[in-house]
């Protein structure tokens, strides 16, 4: 079967792999052709010029996106990536993603994905509200709490998320909490919601242990990226008993065999930006950290980190992908022939829109959840995903990357079918 995406790109690109495991789901489930292609493509994308005046008054002008993958279970749902590296093609590849994360831990949400092509720590914070607040305006037509509800992602964080809000509700004239997640508390930001991606790849990290039979106390493991997601996943690890030995971000790798104390380099990240010169450890190669020999691997940075041409290096007995995409499609097929277990990013790290989404369901209620309500019900929806996904991969054989696909994918299709093609 041949997908005639009109972008499709191979290798290392993540497009390339995201058709790649549609292909492959496409063809387990035995899909017809023209459902693939239905769903290898984006029902809408917009590109937009962000002009920004600079602080100095020179004006520069960025490329930023919002891709809609697939709206057909409910309103599209996805974050927004500030980065140099952000094009069409990772957006799109970014966005397909988000449908069957969505899908798979059955939320009513379709898949979108966003961005602008900067590096915000170039940019100072006027700058950055400005950027935010022109890319906001220039999508706003396709955005809403019903069509497309945006959340952070890599570069942006909650103040981003408050700034979007902000404009949304201003050229509406009323405030709309709904358009946008992973928003500040005093917002209408959920309890538990800065935490939940971590908390998330914690769980189905342990889960994972557990299937192996490793108690977490006799784990170690590795943290690629130090961001929102690594950080807390970092965090949760240890406190489950983990020996987290490295951890890594842009900048630099640090290491310590008997296990780091994360809370203190976490507290060293917010005073130097970065990990490295942590006191607690030794510094280490950047790249190496992907070939420790731990029990769990946690790439939780970018994706494609994982790739042909590293691949043999890592040792570890389970990679949960905190991250989207981190690992390729050849790489993964090498990785599942070792036996090494690979937690799939659309089940691993699908923590962040499952709180997301409860984060929306109390503005629209206009009621606010306790964190115990939301923890335990996060900790529901991720177990009850990784049992599916575990009783599919018995069931039928493959990867639990292929399991997960095929119960998200039939899902959506299961929806078209049922809503039937216009006109
Ligand atoms: P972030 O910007 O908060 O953090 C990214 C981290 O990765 C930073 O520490 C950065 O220094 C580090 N990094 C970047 N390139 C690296 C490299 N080559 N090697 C090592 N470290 C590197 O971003 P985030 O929100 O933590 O997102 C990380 C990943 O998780 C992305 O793939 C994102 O799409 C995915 N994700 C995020 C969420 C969320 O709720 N934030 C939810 C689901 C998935």
């Amino acid at each position: 079967m041949t997908i005639t995406a009109p972008h499709a790109s191979t290798g290392n690109a993540p497009l390339g792999n995201a058709l790649e495991q549609l292909r492959a789901a496409a063809e387990s489930l035995e899909i017809d052709d023209g459902s693939v292609q239905l769903l290898s493509q984006a029902r809408r994308e917009i590109s937009v010029g962000v002009p920004l005046r600079r602080d100095d008054g020179t004006v520069e002008v960025f490329r930023g996106y919002r891709v809609q993958h697939n709206f057909t279970r409910g309103p599209a749902k996805g974050g927004v990536r500030f980065a140099p590296s952000v094009d069409l093609d990772e957006v799109r590849a970014l966005a397909m993603w988000m449908t069957w994360k969505c899908a798979l831990v059955d939320l009513p949400y379709g898949g979108a994905k966003g961005g602008v092509a900067i590096d915000p720590r170039r940019y100072s914070d006027a700058e950055i509200e400005r950027v935010t607040r022109r890319y906001t305006s220039e999508i706003l037509p396709v955005i809403g709490p019903d069509r497309d509800i945006p959340a952070p992602d890599v570069g942006t964080d909650e103040r981003t998320m408050a700034w979007m809000m902000d404009t949304f509700s201003v050229s509406h004239g009323f405030t709309v909490q709904s358009v946008v997640t992973g928003k500040p508390i005093a917002l209408g930001g959920s309890l538990g919601r800065a935490t939940s991606t971590s908390r998330g790849v914690a769980l189905v990290a342990l889960a994972a242990l557990d299937r192996r039979g490793v108690a977490p106390t006799a784990a170690t493991a590795a943290v690629q990226g130090f961001g929102k997601v690594g950080r807390h996943a970092a965090r949760f690890l240890a406190e489950a008993g983990v020996r987290v030995r490295a951890v890594s971000d842009q900048y630099a790798a640090v290491v310590h065999t008997d296990g780091l104390d994360v809370d203190a380099l976490g507290r060293h990240v917010d005073a130097h930006g970065t990990v490295a010169g942590f006191p607690g450890a030794d510094p280490m190669d950047h790249d190496d950290l992907l070939g420790l020999d731990v029990t769990l691997l946690v790439p939780a940075a970018v994706e494609g980190v994982i790739h042909r041409d590293n691949v043999e290096r890592v040792r570890a007995e389970i990679v949960v992908e905190g991250a989207n995409g981190p690992v390729t499609t050849a790489a993964d097929a090498e990785l599942a022939a070792r036996g090494v277990l690979v937690v799939p990013d659309i089940l691993a790290n699908a923590g962040g829109v499952i709180v997301s989404y409860f984060e929306w369901v109390q503005a629209k209620q206009t009621y606010r959840w306790s964190l115990d309500t939301v923890e335990s019900r996060l900790r529901d929806r991720m177990l009850g995903a990784w049992d599916a996904v575990s009783d599919e991969q018995r069931a039928r054989g493959g990867t639990l990357r292929e399991a997960a696909m095929r119960i998200a994918v039939a899902r959506v299709l299961d929806a078209h079918r049922n809503r039937g093609l216009y006109p």
